[in-house]
């Protein structure tokens, strides 16, 4: 392409992002209102949180429920009046399925997710959770790192005399996952005590469930599904408060996200979307996107839901000190509350910003073709996409079709077609976002090429 060319394409581009464009706050500007939401995160009421889930000693699934004061039936009634607490808007309820012994859960158990709904003005929901339960087995997850004698990278305790009798060992658990449920709770007081009117609805899910394989976030998944529930996007948060590697590397200043690809995946693109509005809102914290499920060897909550096809991404602390995983030393001592705080503002800063956008355009037909052409020339790139509702505008992204972070962008006006020219499509990766008239942004629906089936 000549120069002369170039110049031509980047007029034609002004002039049709001026042209559409309606009166949008600047873009860039951030919200007033979440600034103050992010900024109502409290290091003393996750402190609170924290000392208080330990006092419950063990918070096993398959632990004592007929104690008010330890193991996980006096655990979850609080979390479930704790949230209830704190605002009228807030429906507070135990997410209650029967389970069969199998594998690591030894006896027929009931398990209640502990669950908080922020109605928005829409159904689509986007969800906020840790696991609450606990576990603790002898030489902790440290053993099992060094190959010893617990090959699980789970929790698998060791079979009670009796298997009916619950399995009540202490495991505090305060990082794992302690920290994600604090961080959950605690956002729920903040979201629910905002007074922002949201489009999408908030869920704050205190899983349980999770160290006999993920069998809380699972079950709601599966009622999802069967239920059709409108799940956009979960964030789940596990083991996120300690900032000091067992190694003695300390890192107080950034967060993992991992994600499940390939690498357009509705789940990369939201461990994108954390890290452009999560940065923006809380700049002094950095948020690594991870292009991988989650940890060798590790799992977590989220990826139950990416099983069934839902949108999710897992966030881990930066350094992790596997002494006090899965051990009775996971406890208040090993929590920086600083950096505990910094992953909750991340998380509210991004929740936020996607409760208040319009829902992701959709740039396939229905056919689920990418809608992305070379007309009208042959040598243009032709992007439309589906008008998403309450979008007032559209940003275009796109990058070389070799990286992973997108290059470029520019906003368009209310349109759903959009033409670059001579712009070669197999060049590029593009995306769209939809935008409301006060600048909140969805993530991007990137086009992808649909895998190919194999020809026999
Ligand atoms: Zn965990």
């Amino acid at each position: 392409m000549t120069l002369t060319r170039i110049r031509t394409a980047a007029f034609v581009f002004l002039v049709a992002s001026t042209l559409g464009r309606p009166a949008l706050a600047q873009s860039g500007d951030l919200d007033p209102r979440i600034v103050n939401l992010v900024g109502n995160v409290s290091e003393e009421r996750l402190s609170n949180i924290l000392r208080k889930l330990q006092s419950f000693e063990t918070r096993s699934s398959l632990s004592s429920t007929t104690s008010t004061t330890r193991g996980v039936g006096a655990a979850r009634e609080w979390i479930l009046q704790e949230m209830r607490s704190y605002s009228p808007k807030l429906q507070v309820s135990f997410d209650t399925y029967l389970v069969a012994k199998q594998g690591r859960i030894l006896r027929d158990v009931e398990m209640r997710n502990v669950m908080a709904i922020l109605p928005g003005r829409s159904p689509r929901r986007i969800y906020i959770s840790g696991h609450y339960d606990t576990v603790a087995r002898p030489g902790g997850q440290s053993t099992t790192n060094a190959g010893g004698p617990a090959p699980d990278p789970d929790a698998r305790p060791a079979a009670p005399a009796d298997p009916n009798a619950p399995l009540d060992n202490l495991a505090p658990g305060v990082n794992d996952d302690g920290s994600g449920t604090a961080l959950t709770i605690e956002l729920a007081r903040v979201f629910s005590q905002s007074g922002i009117d949201f489009d999408a609805t908030l869920v704050f899910m205190c899983h349980v469930g999770e160290e006999q394989g993920l069998v809380g976030a699972r079950l709601h998944a599966q009622k999802a599904v069967a239920e059709k529930i409108p799940i956009e996007a979960v964030f789940n948060n596990d083991i996120v408060g300690n900032d000091k590697g067992g190694n003695g590397i300390i890192d107080g200043a950034s967060i993992r996200v991992y994600s499940e690809g390939p690498e357009d995946s509705p789940s990369r693109s939201l461990a994108r979307f954390v890290q452009r509005w999560g940065g923006r809102y809380v700049p002094s914290h950095k948020v690594r996107p991870m292009s991988r499920p989650d940890r060798f060897g590790r799992g977590g909550d989220h990826s139950a839901y990416n099983q069934l096809g839902f949108t999710a991404v897992g966030f881990r602390e930066s350094r992790e000190n596997f002494v006090r995983q899965h051990d009775v030393r996971d406890t208040f001592e090993g929590i920086s509350l600083p950096y505990l705080a910094q992953n909750a503002r991340v998380n509210a800063a991004a929740a936020a910003t996607l409760a208040l956008a319009p829902p992701p355009p959709v740039v396939t037909n229905e056919r689920s073709q990418p809608q992305i052409t070379r007309a009208p020339s042959g040598y243009d790139a032709t992007l439309k996409w589906t008008a998403a509702p309450g979008a007032a505008a559209y940003r275009i992204f796109w990058r070389e079709a070799w990286g992973v972070d997108w290059q470029h962008d520019m906003m368009v006006g209310n349109v759903t077609t959009f033409v670059m020219p001579n712009i070669q499509i197999d060049d590029y990766v593009f995306g769209v976002a939809a935008v409301d008239a006060a600048g909140h942004e969805s993530v991007i629906s990137a086009y992808v090429v649909p895998p190919r089936r194999p020809t026999s």
